[in-house]
């Protein structure tokens, strides 16, 4: 037996036979005689167009069998075929240097692909993947082949394209192992969605994976366990079983509500993204949204999305769910989310840079498109406002400032709004966290992000793997902070809710509990783990906890004792 470590991208078990995914085979001439050059373009504008259609019957299959959302990525595939950029540098290599239609692809998409990979963004380098599936898109229609592979048991590919995973039946696959590939990778976000364990960016160490290996992939700590012998195929189909024996038992938990067992509520809420994830925040019984990321509806844009546009996906979340709250955050751009029509200068630090509401201060009409959409919407649900990376009083004000602008306009025109929204802020610089009790006087809650709390906190960027052991939400000085913005809200009489990685962690659970806070906020797979321990606990005993975890000098210490704790409990 032999281990491969990895990047744990969706968490479970899986245990298969390994399939690698087929890759494109090249053998065609790469160069054409000099008068064929027309020829050639319109070889590629038929494959361009064959590509088309084949991206729209895509996009649409996988709308049925995964969801709306994941199949989006096709839509933006099919901008990039479409875009006049690649079919520029297509005819240029055609026309310049008597290359083939295959040849020229081939060349156009590699620059491109480089040119995406160079970047300095994370979500911008993993676009290369969507250039390179698009490539090879249009080399297998050129070459005339079509898709028959009918994939099972584990995959393993360099990258897992999305024009792969559209191909594959999930009942007949149960994991998948990457060459290359982060956390937001696409094919991590559809493995997640669709509740396969993946392991990514394992390197080319997958070259030694041969078809027909037995592998278990361990989506909990990204280790892939190779020919394993018979004693630990035993113990890990022993866990599998288990997982899927605890995930069927607590599915009906998340349905119950969440009390403690002293009769305390803590509303148990999911993260969204798109309004396509409601689906999912139904399904497990999620109490409501603690957070919207908004931004997810302005990547893979080519322009802002229209007031119309957001209004449309904000009342669709708020029509899904009329009497939960529903968090929705305004837009957190900048940072490791860049959006390409913010243009400006590139920033030498763009986490400390311009991000989230300083953006939004600086490009003003983009923000009050986002207000008013929110507030026209706010008439079908039950809507909270919340502004990211609040720094200062002033920024809130002025935030405030403009909020209260929109809503005088919309009046003005006589246009119907909801003028009663609550307003809260994110926690997640310690600058607002050491001066929450300022803070607290003018809004009407607070949601702490404890994924920039800690990357400020500690001043190690959460994207950073040599930094990790840094980048720890049990940290005692973030928990401390935590401690002093749920003390100061309390003495102003507003609620504090989490909404970053923490509040799902079900070891976090009694110390957040014990903090004051009521409302935690996750990925909708984790709400009946965290909900089944909410309601084992007393909000007295929590506290006793909290008090003697601030008191801990180190985190493996605060990890220690959280453990302790957990043995006491039914997870
Ligand atoms: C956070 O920072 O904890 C948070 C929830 O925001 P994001 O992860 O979107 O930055
Ligand atoms: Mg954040």
């Amino acid at each position: 037996m032999w281990e491969i470590e990895g990047i744990a991208a969706s968490a479970g078990i899986a245990i298969g036979q390994v399939m690698h995914i087929q890759e494109c085979v090249h053998d065609f001439s790469r160069t054409v005689a000099p008068g064929e050059a027309p020829r050639e373009k319109e070889r590629f504008l038929s494959a361009q167009q064959v590509a088309d259609t084949e991206l729209d019957e895509l996009q649409e299959r996988t709308a049925i069998t995964v969801g709306k959302d994941q199949a989006e990525v096709f839509g933006a595939h099919k901008l990039m075929v479409q875009d006049p950029s690649l079919v520029d540098a297509v005819f240029e290599e055609i026309e310049n240097n008597c290359a083939s239609a295959e040849g020229a692809v081939e060349v156009a998409v590699e620059a491109i692909a480089t040119m995406f990979a160079s970047l300095d963004d994370e979500y911008m380098r993993e676009r290369a993947a969507d250039i390179k599936d698009i490539g090879k898109r249009l080399l297998r229609i050129l070459q005339g082949n079509v898709e028959t592979v009918n994939y099972e048991g584990i995959l393993v590919a360099s990258d897992l394209l999305p024009s792969d995973t559209a191909a594959i039946d999930f009942d007949r696959v149960s994991g998948f192992i990457t060459a290359l590939g982060g956390k937001t990778s696409h094919s991590s976000i559809l493995a997640r969605a669709a509740g396969l364990s993946a392991v990514v960016g394992v390197g080319c160490v997958i070259d030694k994976l041969c078809d027909g290996d037995m592998v278990i992939v361990d989506g909990h700590i990204g280790k892939v366990l190779v020919n394993p012998d018979e004693n630990l195929l035993v113990e890990y189909r022993q866990r599998l079983q288990e997982e899927k024996a605890k995930t069927a038992s607590l599915a009906q938990v998340g349905h119950l509500p969440g009390i403690t067992l002293d009769g305390h509520s803590i509303e148990v809420a999911a993260n969204i993204g798109t309004p396509g994830d409601m689906k999912k925040v139904l399904a497990v019984g999620a109490d409501g949204v603690g957070l919207f990321r908004t931004e997810f509806l302005f990547l893979d844009k080519t322009s802002v999305p229209t007031e119309e546009e957001q209004f449309q996906s904000y009342r669709t979340v708020l029509m899904a769910a009329p009497y939960k709250k529903i968090v929705i955050r305004t837009l957190d751009a900048g940072g490791d989310k860049q959006l390409p029509f913010f243009g400006g200068l590139p920033e030498a630090n763009p986490a400390l840079g311009l991000r989230a509401i300083r953006l939004c201060m600086v490009y003003k009409d983009v923000f009050k498109t986002q207000l008013r959409a929110l507030l026209r919407a706010g008439l079908e649900g039950n809507l909270y406002i919340m502004f990211p990376m609040i720094a200062t009083l002033d920024e809130l004000l002025a935030a405030k400032v403009l909020l209260k602008e929109v809503a005088d306009e919309l009046a003005n025109e006589k246009i119907p709004y909801r003028s009663d929204v609550p307003v809260g802020i994110m926690i997640e610089v310690p600058s607002a966290a050491i001066i929450a009790d300022i803070l607290a006087e003018e809004v009407d809650f607070f949601s702490i992000g404890t994924n920039d709390l800690v990357q400020y906190t500690m001043a190690a960027d959460r994207m950073n793997e040599h930094v990790a052991s840094l980048s720890d939400y049990f940290q005692p000085p973030v928990i401390r902070l935590i401690a002093n913005v749920t003390k100061a809200a309390q003495k102003s009489g507003k609620w504090v809710g989490m909404c970053g990685e923490m509040a799902g962690d079900p070891l976090a659970t009694p110390l957040l509990v014990g903090l004051g806070l009521t409302e935690l906020s996750m990925s909708a797979r984790s709400v009946p783990v965290v909900k089944n321990l909410v309601r084992q606990l007393t909000v007295e005993q929590a506290k006793e906890w909290a008090e003697q975890i601030l008191t801990l000098r180190t985190t493996a210490d605060i990890k220690k004792k959280l453990e302790k704790i957990a043995e006491k409990f039914t997870i």
